[in-house]
């Protein structure tokens, strides 16, 4: 293949959660910062084609992506550290290789052959691997491994990379190799025997690691690395350490002082004579690190057993509270536990009250008692996705008294759809890649929260949803004072609403969260994180 991208290959083992979307995302900004191009991409083992149709609980947030691909939570990762964005080609799963094998193979195009794991299934993921930097736009691809060494279903992707190899060439080709180092606690020792093993099982496939980064607890002695290296037959000095971090974003600096983007450019024959401090970033982390004030924030939601479900939300706050030197103590409570005998209890301890995203009907009265309180008590309050339409519908069935206004998604019969399926939406009988998805334009009115915070009338957002605002009631509601400001300008669906008489109540139909970044805090949280401030100081 004659190609000048480099391709690194990042898998992991000993256990999952070691985190190799933190460290693909700090390898890249580390290289970025080094002057090349880079992108991430992940191909995840599982077989539904993307996981759009996943439930949060079990593998956290559906990312979306600007063209509208709903995708693994760690591009999330990716674009929040590189600052750039990503595409329905920087996520593959087994589910989407087979299909475009399976959908090719009834095309006629292996017409006499046997279609088999090897070659055909291993060829359409070496295809997708080289994908990206075929046109040259990336010095650097690096390519993620979901799941753990030794999976049964990650098979075939180790074996597209062991072929990898050969496609490429030398210096082209790097292997990571992400892994932990236990410590035990009765012996007072931090362990190799997992990783040794892990390595055996990748050289098993006929994968040697250019770089093991070890996930340690406690700093590695040298003779732990000496005995890492001899085992694993890695050099000395790829053996790097990668300690527990305070915050993942650490986990660049960490990195930058373990030398790993030294290591992979002098394995890869990168040079590159910039090597930027980082100075955004580390004024970033200088200001998470050192807040001037803080405010507690409610995040009112049904998936909140598992805080990842909500990772692109609690990163945004992280994001915007920096930038404005303010920790947000971000409390995630469950809609279900919410009613209307308890919910001030349950909220009063809140400088601002966030209703999240979501499907279906469980929580959702506990979440039309919270906007209530909000907007009654004046709180800062933002709603995203079926939290905004959630305020809608507050609206309309206690200021507006249409008793039983809801939503078709969660009472089909409603005598007040005030919230309704989307045309488009109606003739849609499959479940996967069928919302309305990706960036989408929206204009603003000038008097509006919206336009100060972006201070701008056009601007872009993400989208992930099936019903939107019935613009039947348009009318009614924004006589009552509950006022469309930003509107789609070629549908006129409302993307955003906002009540007038208070202090600051903001509910967007796209997803502001997706786009925040470390040097891009998305402004809508900076600007409500500010109004919960206010809301403090008042209190
Ligand atoms: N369930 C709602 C819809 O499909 C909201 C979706 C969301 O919050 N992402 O319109």
């Amino acid at each position: 293949m004659a190609s000048s991208t480099k391709y690194i290959f990042i898998t992991g083992g000993v256990t999952s959660s070691l985190g190799k979307g933190i460290i693909a995302a700090s390898l890249g900004k580390l290289l970025q910062a080094r002057g090349f191009s880079v992108t991430i991409q992940k191909f995840d083992p599982y077989l539904n084609i993307d996981p759009g149709t996943l439930n949060p609980y079990e593998h956290g947030e559906c990312y979306v992506t600007d063209d509208g691909a709903e995708t693994d939570l760690d591009l999330g990762h990716y674009e929040r550290f590189l600052n750039v964005t990503t595409s329905q080609d920087n996520n593959i799963t087994t589910g989407r290789i087979y299909n475009n094998v399976i959908t090719k193979e009834r095309k006629g195009e292996y017409l006499g052959k046997t279609v088999q794991v090897i070659p055909h299934i291993t060829d359409e993921i070496k295809c997708n691997f080289y994908k990206l930097g075929e046109d040259g736009k990336f010095d650097v691809v690096i390519t993620e491994i979901g799941g753990c060494v030794g999976d049964i279903e990650s098979l075939p992707f180790i074996e597209a990379v062991r072929q990898a190899r050969w496609d490429l060439g030398p210096h082209n080709f790097l292997v990571i190799h992400l892994t932990l180092i236990p410590f035990l606690k009765a012996a007072k020792e931090l362990k190799t025997k997992p990783t040794q093993h892990s390595v055996k099982q990748l050289l098993e496939a006929g994968i040697q690691p250019d770089i093991l980064v070890c996930r340690t607890e406690y700093h590695l002695p040298m003779d732990v690395k000496k005995k890492l290296a001899l085992f694993c037959n890695v050099q000395l000095n790829s053996v790097i350490e990668a300690m527990d971090a305070e915050t993942i974003y650490d986990v660049p600096l960490l990195m930058k002082k373990e030398k790993l983007d030294e290591r992979v450019m002098s394995k890869l024959k990168l040079s590159s004579k910039q090597n930027t401090d980082l100075e955004n970033w580390k004024d970033f982390l200088g200001k998470l690190k050192n807040p001037t004030q803080e405010v507690n924030i409610g995040l009112i939601g049904k998936y909140v057993s598992l805080p990842d479900s909500y990772k692109s939300i609690i990163e945004a706050f992280t994001h915007a509270g920096a930038a404005i030197e303010c920790q947000v103590n971000l409390k995630l409570i469950s809609s279900e536990e919410i009613n209307a005998d308890n919910y001030e209890s349950k909220l009063e301890d809140l400088d601002g009250i966030l209703v999240a995203p979501g499907f279906g009907e469980r929580g959702f009265e506990g979440k039309i008692e919270t906007v209530r309180y909000a907007r009654e008590n004046k709180i800062p309050f933002f709603g995203i996705c079926l939290g905004m339409q959630v305020a809608v519908i507050e609206f309309a069935r206690n200021v507006l008294h249409l008793k039983d206004a809801n939503s078709t998604e969660m009472e089909p019969h409603t005598p007040h759809p005030v919230i309704a399926l989307m045309e488009e939406q109606k003739n849609i009988d499959q479940m996967g890649g069928t919302m309305r998805l990706g960036s989408y334009s929206c204009e603003l009115k000038r008097a509006s929260k919206a336009y100060s915070a972006y201070g701008k009338s056009k601007i872009q957002e993400r989208h992930r949803h099936r019903y939107e605002f019935n613009n039947q009631y348009i009318n009614e509601m924004e006589s009552a004072g509950m006022v469309a400001t930003g509107k789609n300008p070629e549908t006129n669906l409302v993307e955003i609403v906002e009540i007038k008489n208070h202090p600051w109540f903001v509910g967007v139909q796209f997803h502001p969260e997706y786009k925040s970044t470390v040097l891009n805090p998305q402004p809508l949280f900076k600007k409500f994180i500010e109004a919960a401030i206010d809301n403090k100081k008042v209190k």
